[in-house]
């Protein structure tokens, strides 16, 4: 019996040629907070689209609770329990952060060919519901007093709060972050890393984040894989990590 939330083996794309992934294999525990990192082009947003559905890989496998999800729509994806952010902000900027969340849980919700038809038959009893998880959901990330605010006119550090607040509006079982520190100064950077690590700890979200910049995901992570030109270099602890010959290799282009 494994613990495995999601499996991912021999996973491999080209496009046009360039390996972008080529035979990655790993597998994420319930409750980790597993990091991926690499160099620019090392096939990160790659793998990540090929897990929340929007790219097919040639070949390999990708289980989710045990069962294939390679080749499924990404709604449905989304619908089993894998949301994700991605690494621009994508928020309708004259909506209010309230408006968002709101917005966000509903599409969720209602997502699928069935939507159209189960639409009439959304309660009261389910508006406060939902209203009650964005509220909770805001106060953890510290927009509680955003919430009638427009999205638009804040800084890009608090939008990338309320895009992480929208996935977790989704009740995810996993959840997927682009780049989440992308654009960010410092002390955003270090503010955000505290919180993903307490929404991992607090709300025992198992989490896939995507990296960049390693010094970020070092503090934070149970277990990381480093991708190089598409393929597995290492996969360790972050001690570990940052030990190995390899990775060394590859940030310092030695
Ligand atoms: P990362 O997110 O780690 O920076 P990507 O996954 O975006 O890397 O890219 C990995 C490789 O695949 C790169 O060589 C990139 O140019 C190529 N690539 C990614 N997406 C596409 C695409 N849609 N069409 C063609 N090549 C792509
Ligand atoms: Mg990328």
């Amino acid at each position: 019996m494994s613990t495995a939330l999601l499996e991912i083996e021999d996973l491999a794309l080209s496009f046009a040629g360039v390996r972008a992934l080529d035979g990655v294999t790993f597998s994420i525990d319930e409750g980790e907070l597993f990091a991926v990192i690499g160099p620019n082009g090392a096939g990160k947003s790659t793998l990540f689209n090929c897990i929340s559905g929007i790219y097919r890989p040639g070949s390999g496998s990708i289980r989710f609770e045990g069962r294939e999800i390679l080749g499924t729509a990404p709604h449905r994806i989304a619908k089993a329990g894998i949301a994700r952010t991605f690494q621009n902000v994508d928020v309708f900027p004259a909506m209010t952060v309230r408006e968002c969340l709101l917005l966000a849980r509903h599409q969720h919700l209602r997502s699928g060919p069935l939507a159209g038809m189960i639409r009439w038959g959304r309660s009261a009893r389910e508006e406060r519901a939902a209203l009650r998880r964005v509220t909770e959901v805001a106060d953890r990330l510290g927009l509680g007093d955003l919430l009638g605010r427009e999205v638009g006119p804040l800084p890009h550090g608090v939008q990338k709060r309320v895009e992480l607040a929208r996935s977790l509006c989704m009740e995810p079982r996993l959840l997927l972050l682009d780049e989440p520190v992308a654009g960010m100064n410092h002390e955003e950077t270090a503010e955000m890393a505290a919180t993903l690590s307490e929404v991992n700890s607090d709300l025992g979200i198992t989490m896939l984040l995507v990296e960049h910049d390693m010094s970020m995901v070092m503090g934070i992570s149970d277990r990381v894989c480093v991708l190089d030109f598409g393929r597995r270099i290492a996969l360790d602890t972050p001690a570990g990590v940052v030990r190995d010959a390899a990775v060394i290799d590859a940030y310092l282009g030695g």
